[in-house]
């Protein structure tokens, strides 16, 4: 904490992860002669840089970019980039140490980083993003490369923003490479990437539940957040045949009890870029509300898909309290570790984003083979070995917890799945 002062999402983050592999770390008295812990929760690189650029009416703008290049020890930096206002070197940080559990949970060759700006995409023209993007990657450009660190989409970076980014990636180096993932498919993006994340975390689910053989069928399922990963567990939660009946933007959450109409949400989210409070005009029967309120809805299955920390000690006990069964992130630390415990304390069944939502980032992996490649693959074939993932990632972190004495503690079972294989990985290549 003496180090790392004013970073409370990067200490909260490596708190949740050094508790929870203790029972790992106590098999292996050699770590801490090799100082493996110290090395871990440092980064290999940060980078902080100057981004300027001119908006509509003229007038220049600064804003500050990111590259945390956290861990290369299991393959290239791999991890998206985030623009957003709350930006800030402790939530770069915090992403791109969790980056480093994650994608060695996907058993893919990807190592860990993050990236991101405190620049704000919303109310901006396309043009406007597209200069921000072109500033942005002059100076990345000279950090990233397909074999060294490999960018991907998040918060407020979608197609488009990527889109930019690597035009400007290609016209500063002269070469067309896999640079970055989340690519539109004319050039050389993956099917099934978009659909990724939020897919992937409902396929995880859907193995938890047939372990107890039961299904999505029937079950209301809460998401919150009205993005890329909520609109996708969405439509795959209800495509499964769950009833979805609440989602949230930053301003605001609905409440359809008929089930969300999904094809409304994508027009509003996906084509106009508007606010989600847009729903309850055109949806005779459901309900805006401004602020925070998604969790206070009864359901079976809570899937938060925002932000970090958007899920509290009071949103765990009204679920608790509303019956619900299994809380699995899609989001990034959407959870509080008080709330977590609570939920854990409670009997929920409670998966870890780290696992969860691992599903984006190991198709932008399988994106990167397609490259590699010069092939693509279809979407069937990329959502099917997403799918198996997916279900790898679940016994892997089932197994684990059972390894240790501790069942059901998916937070344990995935922090020590995806810590052992980067330990092995890091002692194997000395002090570096
Ligand atoms: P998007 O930008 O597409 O969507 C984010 C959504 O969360 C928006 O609805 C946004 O609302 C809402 N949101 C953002 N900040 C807040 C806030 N402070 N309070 C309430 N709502 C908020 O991002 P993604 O869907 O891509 O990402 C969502 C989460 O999933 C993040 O934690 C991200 O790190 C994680 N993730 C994403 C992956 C991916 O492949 N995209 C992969 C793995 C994890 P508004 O429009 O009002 O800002």
């Amino acid at each position: 904490k003496a180090k790392n002062p004013n970073e409370p999402e990067f200490i909260q983050a490596v708190t949740e992860v050094l508790t929870s592999i203790e029972p790992a770390l106590a098999a292996h008295p050699e770590y801490e002669e090799a100082g493996l812990l110290e090395r871990m929760v440092e980064p290999e690189r940060v980078v902080m840089f100057r981004v300027p650029w001119v908006d509509d009416a003229g007038h220049v703008q600064v804003n500050r970019g990111y590259r945390v290049q956290y861990n290369s020890a299991l393959g290239p930096y791999k991890g998206g980039v985030r623009f957003h206002p709350s930006v800030n070197l402790s939530i770069i940080k915090f992403l791109g140490f969790e980056q480093c559990f994650k994608n060695s949970l996907t058993t893919l060759p990807m190592g860990g980083g993050k990236g991101g700006a405190d620049f704000d995409p919303k109310g901006k023209s396309d043009a406007e993003v597209m200069r921000f993007c072109q500033s942005f990657m002059t100076e990345l450009s000279r950090h990233i490369g397909a074999d060294t660190d490999v960018p991907a989409g998040d918060i407020g970076v979608g197609g488009r923003e990527v889109g930019y980014m690597f035009g400007q990636y290609k016209r500063l180096r002269n070469e067309w490479t896999g640079v970055l993932t989340g690519k539109g498919l004319s050039f050389g993006g993956s099917l099934a990437r978009t659909e990724a994340t939020g897919y992937g975390l409902v396929y995880l689910v859907q193995e938890l539940l047939a372990q107890k053989n039961d299904s999505f069928e029937g079950k209301t399922v809460c998401v919150s957040g009205a993005g890329n990963v909520a609109i996708y567990a969405t439509e795959k939660a209800q495509q499964l045949g769950a009833k979805v009946v609440t989602m949230s933007d930053s301003t605001g959450w609905i409440h359809d009890p008929e089930g969300i109409k999904l094809d409304v949400v994508k027009q509003i989210k996906e084509v106009e870029r508007a606010r989600i409070s847009e729903y309850a005009k055109r949806v005779p029967g459901s309900v805006y509300n401004d602020g925070r309120g998604v969790w206070s809805i009864p359901c079976d299955i809570a899937l938060p898909c925002a932000t970090q920390n958007e899920l509290f000690i009071e949103d765990a006990k009204n679920l608790v309290n509303n019956g619900c069964k299994i809380v699995a992130e899609g989001a990034n630390m959407p959870t509080t570790l008080d709330a977590t415990e609570y939920l854990q304390q409670a009997g929920v069944a409670f998966f870890p984003g780290k696992a969860s939502n691992a599903g984006g980032v190991a198709t932008s992996g399988l994106e990167m083979s397609q490259n590699s490649e010069r092939l693509s693959w279809s979407f069937d074939e990329v959502d099917a070995k997403l799918n198996g993932i997916m279900v790898n990632i679940f016994h892997a972190s089932n197994d684990a917890a059972n390894e240790v004495g501790a069942p059901g503690n998916y937070v344990v079972g995935a922090n020590i799945a995806g810590f052992n294989k980067l330990a092995n990985a890091m002692m194997a290549q000395g002090i570096v």
